[in-house]
């Protein structure tokens, strides 16, 4: 009934009218005519002289009451009908509102990531063909730093239109996933070249300049590509392969896109595991310090030991710093990496002879952290291990990111007594400014100076040498091998170089073998004495 009162809203009087004309019709018919015949039929007695007026008050009294009856509920009725439909339909209004704002995004009006997610569920259920191409802006922060968050949105807007445009012309649907990452899906197969083609063009549409805040911006984007029909048949997958192939873009230099390879995938799970296992391994100092001696030349005793990190694996493997370092690095755990050798060299120290020095490695991190020399004192008081005995090594490219830091740092380790050595020096920067600016005690020639066979590097030693002296340097020449005897140790001797470090005199050892040898006299090899 509501439906047809909604469609044509006569219906209803038009029907009132009809059942009053049936009950008159019905009242007269039974009142002038069939009443006499049933009461007759049904052998009861009637009395037919009624006048007419009696006959009509009755078949106005039945018919009013019928109507009164009739007419109350249905107004009643109609009334409830009327505000549950209203009701109703708010509802449905509500609903899809909130169906909308759950699924849209409300600043760019593209699908977020709900509707983006639930589009691509729906399509890849149907065993559609898709690929999708995963957006993210390259420096999009430095522009909310400039032009604040309205600044930011405004860009965003236009980007957002800038991809639309992008997914109508080629049959797509553009959605922004969240933050400034946006997508582009396109159904159906599509080869590598026409998806490379509409990603070229999208980083190109992206880069252009913006003109929404008040100085015009540009940006950048990076695409990772993933395909239904060669990554993921399933949503999240196919979208984490995206994800990945974003990322292998961010990595390598931005404003680039890239098809998802399993290959790469697999090399960043192995690189993961390889960050979470250093993780363990410098909380469980797995990482061990190893003790290279140094000798004084030209008598060739050990005065010390340069400490070298070392990864005891649990496996029983050990691991070389140049593969674990640069990792260290990364993961920012490199001063927590150096605490944990000095105490672990320290305390393997105190069993040695108490005039031997230790050597430290210092990365660029820690030499420009301001707080790193009063901490490394505190560490060695409370190691009980003399400031005089203790040595760093930097590099020059360790010095040349923040030179006055490192500088600063370098005069604090002096007024404690530690010394600092100039390591692989001759190889990177030389400047003679380092040298003569900066608290530095000692040179350490650069291994590749004695490479076998490089007798041409030697007048570039004698002149590294005679340097050192008119600055009244130590000098120490590394990489000292069987292979110099009998004539470089003398020579070096001769020339002014004051220490010598290498494999001659032994090669980098755990603490535990060093003791015994430091215990027995001091002369580590006496063929190098020739
Ligand atoms: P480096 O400071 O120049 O250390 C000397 C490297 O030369 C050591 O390699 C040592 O084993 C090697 N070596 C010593 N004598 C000879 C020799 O006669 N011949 C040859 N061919 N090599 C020799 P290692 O231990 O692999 O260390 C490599 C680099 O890793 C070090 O170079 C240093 O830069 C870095 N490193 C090691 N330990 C640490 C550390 O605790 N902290 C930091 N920041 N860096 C470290
Ligand atoms: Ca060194
Ligand atoms: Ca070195």
């Amino acid at each position: 009934m509501n439906d047809l009162n909604r469609r044509n809203p006569c219906r209803l009087p038009m029907l009132l009218s009809l059942t009053l004309l049936t009950i008159v019709g019905l009242s007269i018919l039974w009142e002038f005519h069939l009443e006499a015949y049933v009461m007759h039929w049904l052998n009861l007695p009637y009395d037919g002289d009624f006048e007419d007026a009696e006959r009509w008050r009755f078949v106005l009294t039945s018919s009013g009451f019928s109507m009164i009856s009739l007419i109350v509920p249905t107004i009643v009725l109609k009334r409830m009908v009327t505000s549950t439909q209203l009701s109703y339909r708010r509802l449905q209004r509500i609903q899809f509102q909130t169906e909308t704002l759950a699924k849209y995004d409300s600043l760019s009006a593209l699908i977020n990531r709900r509707g983006f997610m639930d589009l691509l569920c729906e399509r890849l259920a149907q065993h559609r063909c898709i690929s999708i191409m995963l957006i993210d802006l390259d420096h999009f922060k430095a522009i909310n730093d400039q032009h604040g968050h309205s600044g930011g949105d405004g860009v965003l807007v236009e980007v957002a239109d800038r991809l639309k445009h992008i997914a109508r012309l080629h049959g797509g649907t553009a959605a922004r996933l969240g933050g400034d990452e946006f997508c582009l899906l396109f159904l159906d197969y599509r080869d590598e070249r026409e998806l490379s083609d509409i990603a070229a063009t999208t980083i190109q549409r992206v880069s252009e300049a913006f003109v929404e805040p008040s100085t015009p911006v540009r940006l950048g984007a990076t695409i990772g590509i993933s395909r239904s029909w060669i990554d993921a048949t399933e949503a999240s997958a196919l979208l984490h392969c995206a994800d990945t192939a974003m990322y292998r873009g961010k990595n390598a230099g931005r404003s680039m896109f890239n098809f998802y390879d399993n290959e790469y995938e697999r090399q960043l799970r192995a690189q993961a595991d390889l960050d979470q296992a250093l993780r363990h391994a410098v909380e469980r100092e797995e990482i061990v310090p190893f003790f290279q001696p140094i000798v004084t030349l030209p008598s060739q005793t050990i005065v010390g030991f340069e400490v070298l990190a070392r990864w005891a694996r649990p496996d029983g493997s050990t691991g070389m710093p140049t593969d674990f370092i640069p990792i260290l690095e990364r993961l920012g755990l490199i001063p927590a990496m150096t605490r944990s050798l000095v105490k672990q060299a320290c305390r393997a120290a105190s069993f040695w002879d108490d005039t031997l020095h230790l050597s430290l490695n210092v990365s660029a991190t820690m030499i420009t952290d301001e707080l790193f020399p009063d901490r490394l004192a505190e560490q060695l008081r409370h190691e009980r291990f003399p400031y005089e005995r203790f040595e760093v090594e930097i590099t020059e490219e360790a010095l040349v990111g923040n030179l006055d830091a490192a500088q600063r740092n370098l005069s604090k380790l002096h007024a404690y007594g530690i010394s600092v050595a100039l390591d692989d020096f001759g190889i990177g920067y030389s400047g003679l400014y380092h040298l003569t600016r900066l608290s530095i005690d000692k040179i350490k020639i650069d291994r590749s100076f004695f490479e076998a066979g490089s007798i041409d590097h030697l007048p570039m030693v004698e002149a590294i040498l005679g340097m050192a002296r008119s600055l009244k340097m130590k000098v120490t020449a590394e990489g000292i091998e069987d292979f110099h005897l009998p004539y470089l140790p003398k020579w070096l001797a001769e020339n002014g170089c004051h220490y010598a470090q290498g494999y001659l005199y032994g090669r980098p050892q755990a603490g535990s073998t060093i003791a015994a040898a430091v215990h027995a006299p001091l002369t580590v090899c006496a063929a190098a004495q020739n």
